[in-house]
């Protein structure tokens, strides 16, 4: 008998309980990717190509036998059991929105001819949905579902399935990159994941909670878009990291304490987007519902492109545009100014963020912005306003970073490269003036919250 694993967020051997599942039961495993309109849509270039490599290194550890087919799932999906005749199809749960959807429609069709869809694991250490509140309801706010994800713990990761035999069956070429121009993309794939995790674990590890805000440098895992595709499965990561911190005198051990609770806030959102699909679109709370946005314009696009005239603002776009990633701190930093210093609704920065990042992930992606923008988990103050200039001096305070974004601030003296308006001839040939006073619009921020909260 055949059976087939369909991958979807799970592009690795190693660690696979969907692939386990179907090589228990299977004399042979068909390895089937479906390459489905509706998932490659809201991914840019980036993400794509990021893909598509995933997808190579997966067919050359296959031998060349991993079956690629495009279209809809739910034709998909039974033609290919049909072509094999597999009673069973495996796969790894999908607690997103559209993923539900996809998979119901599969098992329906699946089921009307005899078939099964079996779901083995998540992409997440806590399958979404699994923790809740005393009350029973799903949590909301982050530090005790943290507390409730270390309580529940999680399995050791298991090994590659031995000794299988891999089935063929035609399918579709994996597409060639998409043009990416001059983007630089991390390598990609499993072996590319674990490389990382071990230079990681004992490298930037050590001093990780001290500097992992700081965003020149080598500070932070890098992992994203290996958790995203699953080249990595988080529960690998934490036995890794577990270890390490297990490893007798461990100088990290804070550093290890704070990695984990990170990785903890990939699980929080994803647990909050199960229990409410509708923040995939909009605000999780009503706290500003009677909030004024501006409609996105000629600012807004200045922040796309990076020419807003505040250097560690465009510093992040420049190199969101050129790596399609950006550390944690300047995430935050883009989306207060989008949402406090531009007054644009978060879900347009959103969309910006997740078709040019390769790590762009809904949950991770609406629920950061979500938490900036006060409409999210957590009580995130709206009141607490990004200053673009104060945080650029605390986290980039010899101006490295912004001096490896921005071309024209290199010859700008430190004391002066995070505001260059105050220059004496102005901000250098070629960089542009501020596109809105920060003081003014911070006041025009809390006016608008407090016009909100009165009108609750
Ligand atoms: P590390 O610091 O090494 O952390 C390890 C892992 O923990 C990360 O790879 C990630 O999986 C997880 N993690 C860390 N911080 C967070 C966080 N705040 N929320 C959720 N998970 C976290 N992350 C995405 O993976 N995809 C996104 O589309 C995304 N969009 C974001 C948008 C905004 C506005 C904000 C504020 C955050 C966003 N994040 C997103 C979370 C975070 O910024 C990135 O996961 C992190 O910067 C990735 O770098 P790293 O792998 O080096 O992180």
């Amino acid at each position: 008998t055949v059976s087939v694993c369909w991958l979807r967020r799970d592009l690795r051997l190693y660690d696979n309980p969907a692939l386990c599942a179907a090589a228990a039961v299977g004399d042979e495993v068909l390895v089937l990717f479906v390459l489905d309109d509706r998932l490659r849509r809201p991914a840019g270039a980036v993400r794509l190509a990021y893909l598509y490599r995933c997808l190579r290194e997966l067919d050359e550890r296959l031998s060349g036998r991993l079956c690629v087919r495009v279209g809809d799932p739910a034709r998909v999906v039974p033609e290919v059991a049909r072509a094999v005749d597999a009673i069973q199809v495996h796969i790894g749960a999908d607690h997103g929105p559209y993923g539900r959807c996809r998979d119901a429609a599969v098992r329906r069709a699946l089921t009307s001819e005899g078939r099964e869809l079996v779901a083995t694991g998540s992409p997440y250490a806590v399958a979404p949905g699994r923790l809740h509140t005393a009350a029973g309801t799903p949590f909301r706010v982050f530090t005790p579902f943290y507390r409730a994800w270390t309580a529940h713990g999680w399995r050791a990761p298991i090994a590659e399935p031995a000794g299988v035999r891999w089935a063929t069956l035609t399918g579709a070429a994996i597409p060639a990159d998409p043009d990416l121009g001059d983007v630089r993309l991390p390598p990609a794939g499993e072996s590319a994941a674990r490389a990382r995790l071990d230079d990681f674990l004992s490298g930037p590890l050590a001093g990780y909670a001290k500097r992992r805000d700081i965003p020149d440098g080598d500070t932070t895992s890098r992992l994203s878009p290996a958790l995203k595709y699953g080249c990595l499965h988080p529960r690998t990561v934490l036995a890794a990291l577990a270890d390490v911190a297990d490893g007798g005198a461990d100088p990290a051990a804070g550093d290890a304490e704070k990695f984990r609770s990170e990785l903890a806030w990939r699980e929080f959102y994803a647990d909050v987007l199960a229990a409410n699909p509708d923040s995939a679109r909009a605000d999780l709370t009503d706290a500003l519902a009677a909030m004024s946005y501006e409609p996105p314009g000629r600012t807004f696009e200045a922040w796309k492109w990076g020419e807003t005239g505040f250097p560690i603002v465009d510093a992040g776009m420049r190199q969101l545009l050129a790596e399609g990633w950006l550390p944690n701190r300047v995430r935050m930093i883009e989306a207060s100014f989008v949402c406090k210093d531009l007054h644009v609704h978060w879900t347009h920065g959103a969309r910006w963020f997740l078709e040019r990042l390769v790590d762009g992930d809904l949950a991770s992606n609406h629920h950061g912005w979500q938490w900036t923008a006060g409409t999210g988990t957590d009580a995130a103050p709206y009141f607490r306003v990004f200053n673009p200039v104060a945080q650029g001096r605390t986290y980039d305070p010899d101006g490295t970073y912004v001096r490896r974004w921005i071309p024209q601030l290199r010859d700008v003296p430190k004391a002066k490269v995070h505001e260059p308006w105050t220059l004496p001839a102005g901000p250098p040939a070629g960089y542009p003036a501020p596109i809105v006073d920060h003081a003014a619009e911070r006041r025009d921020a809390l006016a608008r919250y407090e016009a909100a909260r009165d009108a609750r």
